[in-house]
């Protein structure tokens, strides 16, 4: 789960890492007041988005950029040529994010921007700091042309961030003088604490500046959390914005469905991660492509499946479903029962395709062959892969 740049700033400011003063807001009449109430002449307005790159992005509408450095005076006129429209930077791809929340910086006099993120090296089983004298670029590439610009720390998670590693990273980025270790060890400890107590699984900050007068700084802000461990931290839950994430996925999550949109035009419905990521491989063995994975989980319920039938058909790219349960604690009769009803209930006119198999299965093959509903049976997961790719090729010549 990701959050937002002002969000990752509070957190920040509560493990005591200093970032500038901001407020976000949400509808033009904030706007006047929450400029007023920075310091200063000029102001940067910052879109709010889950993607990085925002700098250097292009509105849907051509207007350039989605964080701008502006005189306070034209600061609202920016705000609103930003929020609402669609912005489109290298990481959210062609469609772009509409811009719901804008975040209001006090200016700040760089002299030297840096780069700083804390991660998880699942190589080495250890947390990576990775800090970096290149700030503000992209670190893949800087890793590429550029590698002795880069230090990576590896920390044991069992004894922690040690002072040594402390004044190595200082040391490398040119902190060495008394005053800058002090305040460059406020930030790593800082955000060391924050990235192991609230389960991260990345914080970054790019850049992390040196300004004009001396002080560190975190001008920008990225945080995302380890969704294994959301349970423990409903104060990371509050946090969550639906606007992001696809309202198909939330939908599914409240009924313990594990979903992921894709973009191809098959729907699959399956029983357990490592069978659909099989389905999901044979239909593009087939030529076809998965418009998602879904898996039902072992304990779905007829509710659960009607309500995945309800979640495959809101996505309007698909053309066909394939049902592909392995019955094992999951038992045939019960999806049978959930596809007849979800048919029923949603009056379904795509082409389906079901290959059931295991506990119960001819009980669920018979109530699904007398329950009248227009469907292909498959008697392997390759037959049935082979079937719905047929089908959809077939009818959308
Ligand atoms: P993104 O990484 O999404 O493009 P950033 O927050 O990193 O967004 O902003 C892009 C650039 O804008 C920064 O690298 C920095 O040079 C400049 N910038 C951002 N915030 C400020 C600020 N408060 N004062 C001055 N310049 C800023
Ligand atoms: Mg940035």
């Amino acid at each position: 789960m990701n959050i937002h740049e002002y969000q990752a700033k509070a957190l920040f400011k509560e493990f005591g890492v200093p970032v500038q003063d901001g407020v976000a807001v949400k509808s033009p009449a904030e706007f006047d007041a929450a400029i007023a109430s920075l310091p200063g002449d000029h102001i940067v307005v910052k879109s709010q988005i889950h993607a990085g790159g925002r700098g250097k992005g292009v509105f849907a509408d051509g207007f350039k950029g989605g964080v701008k450095f502006v005189a306070k005076s034209e600061a609202a006129d920016t705000a609103k040529k930003m929020l609402g429209n669609t912005l489109i930077t290298k990481q959210t791809g062609p469609q772009g994010r509409t811009v719901a929340t804008l975040f209001f910086a006090e200016a700040v006099d760089i002299d030297k921007e840096y780069y700083l993120s804390i991660l998880m090296d699942r190589a080495s089983s250890k947390i990576a700091i990775v800090a970096s004298l290149a700030g503000g670029m992209d670190i893949e590439k800087v890793a590429e042309e550029t590698p002795d610009q880069i230090l990576t720390m590896l920390v044991d998670p069992d004894i922690g961030l040690q002072p040594f590693q402390v004044r190595k990273l200082g040391y490398f980025l040119g902190f060495g003088a008394k005053e800058m270790m002090k305040q460059w060890s406020a930030v790593i400890k800082g955000l060391f604490k924050l990235f192991w107590s609230k389960d991260c699984s990345m914080v970054e900050v790019n850049p992390l500046v040196l300004t004009k007068d001396g002080k560190l700084l975190c001008l920008d802000a990225k945080v995302s959390f380890d969704d294994n461990a959301r349970f423990r931290h409903p104060e990371v839950e509050a946090l969550r914005d639906p606007h992001e994430e696809d309202p198909k996925e939330i939908e599914a999550g409240k009924f313990g469905l594990n979903y992921i949109a894709l973009d191809g035009n098959i729907a699959c419905m399956v029983n357990g991660a490592g069978l659909a990521m099989s389905t999901m491989d044979i239909i593009k063995f087939f030529g076809g492509n998965p418009a998602n994975f879904l898996d039902v989980g072992g304990g779905a319920n007829e509710e659960a499946i009607t309500q995945a039938f309800n979640i495959l058909l809101k996505d309007k790219n698909v053309k066909g479903i394939l049902v592909n349960i392995f019955g094992g604690i999951m038992k045939c009769d019960v999806i049978a029962a959930g596809v007849i009803a979800a048919v029923k209930n949603v009056g379904l006119t795509l082409p389906l395709v079901v290959r059931l198999e295991g506990t119960n299965v001819e009980k669920g093959r018979q109530m699904l062959a007398e329950s009248g509903i227009k469907l292909t049976t498959a008697d392997s997961l390759a037959d049935a892969a082979e079937k719905i790719v047929k089908i959809v090729a077939n009818e959308n010549k």
